[in-house]
């Protein structure tokens, strides 16, 4: 099924004329005095806004993750930024519909119910996996995007990509694939497939695998038309001056992160073999990501015992599918250690 983003955007987005900036009609060439933006003319390295395309930044984007310019979205307050922006540029409120896999990242369902769209959630499969054919069924004409996060958080798997490909062939909305941890998969990423479906949307982050998660930069890419219209109704200068500065310096300094991604692999595998030996351990999920989900006798109980000793886990007791586990983030080989200490105690 061949879908046409346009047409599946929120008419009032389709006719918008966005907010044109005082830097927006200019490139700069031959200006010596800047008296168009009402900024304060005393340079102090931020007195001047930033550009509001960040062209330089998505320039080493595109080179670094081959994807041309005009399919990138930059958001300044990381790909929670890109989330929200897609529920504003295709779903009407009260109106529309998302459908999400269940248990996933807790972001798209708050960011739909402050945007008033309905959220439909498609429990995962047996060993977590795809549920292709029921969250095809779950959809229906006011379903806009369907939200599937590979590796998934909090269960860690990542969905074949064949699978993610026959979901988006199937259906008639837009699909987000959300790949924060896809550095950790060995399944492989979506981004090649960009140019063949023009109805999915890959959201990245910075905060992960890339180590910047203070600087707040996430990315979606996207059809040109998709990407245009976030561009359109994001805020003007959405990433400030400095991220934008250091974000390119940090790219071009480390392109390549996979020394730092083997230590993490190589620290799960480690914590893959000796938590299932660990009493009160149930299950150990098998993981794509930098963090492992882990079913215990008595997570609550585990969790406070961690805590006091001074390591800090997330308890998804209480989520639907993760009944007993704890998600615990590959650390340092030292902060695993005291993981491992603390547990076998
Ligand atoms: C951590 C995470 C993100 C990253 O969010 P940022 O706002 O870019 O820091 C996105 N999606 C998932 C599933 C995550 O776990």
């Amino acid at each position: 099924m061949k879908t046409d983003p346009l047409l599946l955007m929120r008419p009032n987005i389709r006719a918008l004329t966005p907010y044109s900036t005082a830097r927006d009609e200019f490139s700069g060439e031959g200006i010596t005095a800047w008296l168009d933006a009402n900024e304060s003319p005393f340079d102090n390295g931020v007195n001047r806004y930033p550009d509001p395309h960040q062209k330089a930044l998505k320039q080493v984007i595109s080179e670094l993750f081959g994807v041309s310019t005009d399919r990138i979205f930059i958001g300044g307050a990381g790909s929670d930024e890109a989330i929200d922006l897609l529920m504003r540029v295709f779903c009407v409120p009260g109106k529309d519909n998302i459908v999400t896999i269940a248990p996933t990242y807790g972001v798209y369902e708050v960011s739909a119910a402050i945007n008033d769209i309905e959220v439909r959630k498609v429990p995962l499969g047996e060993d977590y996996s795809l549920p292709v054919d029921a969250l095809a069924e779950a959809a229906d004409d006011h379903t806009k995007l369907i939200w599937v996060c590979s590796p998934n958080n909090p269960t860690g798997n990542a969905f074949p990509i064949e699978e993610l490909c026959r979901l988006a062939e199937k259906t008639k909305g837009m699909l987000v694939i959300d790949e924060a941890y896809v550095d950790f998969s060995t399944k492989g990423s979506m981004l090649p497939l960009l140019e063949r479906y023009p109805n999915i949307i890959i959201l990245r982050t910075l905060s992960k695998a890339r180590g910047m998660a203070s600087l707040r930069l996430g990315m979606a890419f996207a059809h040109p038309s998709v990407a245009r219209a976030m561009a359109m109704a994001k805020y003007p200068y959405n990433v400030n001056g400095p991220t934008q500065v250091e974000v390119i310096r940090r790219l071009q300094a480390t392109p390549d992160i996979s020394q730092s991604v083997s230590i993490l692999l190589h620290e799960r595998r480690r914590l893959e073999e000796k938590l299932p030996q660990v009493a009160g351990v149930k299950k150990v999920y098998p993981s794509d990501a930098n963090f492992l989900l882990v079913k215990f006798d008595d997570p609550d109980g585990v969790y406070d015992k961690l805590m006091h000793g001074g390591a800090l886990v997330r308890n998804r007791n209480r989520v639907a599918g993760c009944e007993g586990c704890l998600r615990i983030t590959v650390g340092t080989p030292e902060q695993n250690d005291l993981l491992l200490t603390l547990l076998e105690q």
